[in-house]
């Protein structure tokens, strides 16, 4: 009992010491934090700071007082997926991974720029009865540069290309340049025309290198507003012998080419049909519409199409159209630099490409060499 007793009389007294131990602590770090705190406020010699370096007068108007303002963050409301106009550069000419794909061209247009065929204005479109679009038209501030879209020489700078009379201001192109280029395709010669320009800068008999500027957009001749008129004319240099400008311009680094032939059981192509092209990845959808009538439009001697849409990154592309009163439809895939090919005959999609050129088919003149 006694040494259970003295064991008790002796935890409170050292709890009570550890307990004055503390306190001492506390009230050092109180008095030291206090006296810390006076000096900062000058309580003990009730000075005020000066600078260091004293600032005349006209550096103080001048100093840059603090804004009260305080931090704003404006964060912006979703809205619609805005449709870029972002491409990337075009793969360099001539371009051409299969050997009948002939990307040989460069734009008229230059790639800071929109430098793309207006969607509405497509090779083969007809907006005034009884008037086939013979190119594609690239929508441009009026003075842009045009640009020569491979080398050649020029053998046309004047008023009266469709009439084929010189100082014809009643012409439908306008002021026109036309470039014989340096080279060919199957062992015929290529041309390229630049049409309703409001400055002609070339000269007939100049040779030109791709991207030398030869005039500069205009309105001349049989337009709705300022924007380029770009042809692409095999064998001759005339208006009846115009290919689709879109399977011959270089597409923008990793983005391909949709071409296809459409036509009813009996093969007769559907025309001016609305074709529907969706990306599956950004549900974006394009229409074009299949070639109208006319003799003026040829067909590429490989795919014979009666549509292209160019510049569509790569990717999976669901191909719609309402056909007989029923929407056909089928998924393609788009590659990088290359044409997808297929076919619809009335009943069904064949995405199969068609056989494979043979030897005589391959272009016999060379790919473009630069001019001396
Ligand atoms: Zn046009």
């Amino acid at each position: 009992m006694k040494r259970q007793s003295s064991i008790n009389w002796r935890l409170p007294t050292l709890r009570v010491r550890c307990r004055f131990a503390r306190n001492d602590v506390l009230l050092l770090i109180l008095l030291f934090a206090f006296l810390l705190n006076a000096c900062s406020m000058n309580i003990f010699n009730g000075a005020t700071p000066t600078p260091v370096i004293q600032l005349d007068n006209e550096l103080q108007n001048d100093a840059v007082t603090p804004t009260l303002a305080p931090f704003r963050f404006y964060l912006p409301t979703p809205g619609a997926a805005p449709v870029s106009g972002w491409r990337p550069p075009l793969y360099p000419i001539p371009w051409a991974i299969s050997p009948y794909d002939h990307f040989y061209f460069a734009r008229p247009i230059a790639a800071d720029q929109v430098n793309w065929p207006l969607a509405d204005y497509r090779y083969g479109g007809i907006w005034t009865p009884g008037f086939v679009h013979t190119g594609v038209d690239i929508d441009a501030p009026y003075g842009t540069p045009i640009l020569a879209a491979g080398p050649g020489t020029i053998v046309w700078a004047n008023w009266g290309l469709l009439t084929g009379d010189p100082g014809n201001r009643n012409d439908d192109y306008g002021q026109a340049v036309v470039i014989r280029m340096d080279f060919g395709y199957e062992d015929q010669q290529l041309y390229t025309v630049y049409a309703h320009m409001s400055k002609i800068i070339a000269v007939v008999g100049q040779h030109v290198q791709t991207g030398d500027v030869i005039g500069q957009v205009g309105a001349t001749g049989h337009v709705t507003g300022p924007h380029v008129h770009f042809e692409v004319r095999l064998g001759y240099n005339s208006f009846y012998d115009t290919y689709n400008p879109e399977l011959w311009m270089a597409p923008p680094q990793g983005w391909g080419v949709l071409v296809g032939n459409i036509s009813d059981n009996t093969g007769m192509t559907l025309q001016q049909l609305e074709v529907y092209v969706t990306n599956t990845t950004t549900n974006n959808t394009l229409m074009v519409k299949t070639y109208g009538p006319g003799s003026v439009i040829n067909h590429d001697p490989y795919y014979d199409e009666n549509m292209v849409l160019s510049d569509l990154p790569a990717g999976l592309y669901k191909v719609h159209f309402d056909y007989e009163g029923k929407q056909q439809q089928d998924w393609m895939r788009i590659y990088p630099g290359q044409v997808t090919y297929f076919t619809y005959h009335g009943s069904g999609f064949n995405l199969a490409p068609p056989p494979p050129p043979t030897k005589d088919f391959l272009p016999i003149t060379p790919p473009p060499v630069p001019t001396p």
